[in-house]
This record gives C-alpha cells, structure tokens and sequence, in this order.
C-alpha cells in the first residue's frame, strides 16, 4: 500500500530510495499512526505532489483506530482505507494476497484495448468491457505475476506512442494489427 502510494504518478526508480528510508523510519503501521505529517514529508518530499503526504498517517490510522492494527485481505474492505482506490486495491490483492482482482491503470487497458480490438477511445480504464476482461486476465493461477508481467510488457512493448508489434509474441493473435 505504502508503494502504491507513492508510486502514483511517479517512477518506480525515484521510489526505490524514499520506500527504504520509509520503511526504515516507519517500520509497522503504529509507528506511521503515531507520526506528525511533519515527519512523513520529511522522507516524502523528494517525491513532490505533497498531497499525497496525508494518505500515509490517515491509511495507518484507520488501520489501528477501525481494524485493530491488521491489514485486510478483502477487496472491498481495502477500498474503504483512506487513499486506497480501485488500482491500488486490486495491486495489493493480486500481488500480496495472489488472489483474482480486476487491476486496471491506464497502461494495462492500452493493451486490452489494441489487443482485443476493442477500439475504445478517451478515458477507457473504467468502461465495463475492459474491465471485465481484466477480470478474466487475472483470473489465472498466479495473478501477481501476470501483473508484474503486464507492467514490464506494457513499459517494454506495448507502448503508449509507438508499440513494438514486431518483436511482440502476442503478434499474430493481436487484434491491433489486423485491423
Ligand atoms: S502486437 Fe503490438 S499492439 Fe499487439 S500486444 Fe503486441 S505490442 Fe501491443
């Protein structure tokens, strides 16, 4: 959760070294509950978009104050954390708890969309046919690695401006190209 959150709009080398030092200075969820926001941003800030500071003190205090101090292993029950949207939860279900969830950012429903030639145009992470076939892309037996997969494939390959269709293994099955 504390990786996802700073991970929103950032890149994962730039949160390599500030998740350390976190971790470090805030080693359990009492610790981070009990922080002023003084302290968090403190190792934050090289991260910049402040705002995001306070999703760390108020997760770990909902955390403690309404869970007892342990952490959800429910879709849903995640998403009632404060900071914790539909990504996030659906990142922490399939990759720490290995179970089926529909996770869906921008990059993964680029591929859905060209790979099932769905043709889908704006703002499409949210419509329901990428979703659902999301839904059935991590329904695998291993669902944490088909997104870490996914990450690297959509960064590697499948890339935003110019994919690199002709050294994809998914080519001839892609939709994109056929069309
Ligand atoms: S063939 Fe091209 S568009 Fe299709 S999945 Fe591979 S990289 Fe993406």
């Amino acid at each position: 959760m504390i990786a996802e959150f700073m991970l929103h709009r950032t890149k994962a080398d730039q949160v390599v070294p500030v998740y350390n030092d976190f971790i470090k200075k805030f080693p359990d969820v009492y610790s981070l509950a009990r922080a002023e926001p003084e302290e968090v941003l403190s190792v934050t800030r090289h991260l910049g978009l402040h705002w995001r500071g306070k999703h760390f003190i108020e997760s770990a205090n909902y955390i403690v104050n309404k869970l007892n101090g342990i952490f959800p292993e429910d879709y849903d029950e995640l998403r009632k954390i404060p900071g914790v949207g539909e990504y996030i939860a659906g990142a922490i279900v399939t990759v720490c708890l290995n179970k089926a969830a529909p996770v869906v950012d921008s990059n993964i429903a680029r591929f859905i969309n060209r790979y099932w030639g769905l043709n889908l145009k704006g703002e499409i992470r949210r419509k329901k046919e990428i979703v659902n076939i999301a839904g059935e892309l991590f329904r695998g037996e291993n669902p944490g690695e088909i997104l870490f997969s996914m990450v690297d494939f959509t960064s590697l390959l499948c890339k935003p401006r110019t994919p690199l269709c002709e050294q994809c293994p998914l080519k001839s099955m892609c939709s994109f190209l056929t069309k």
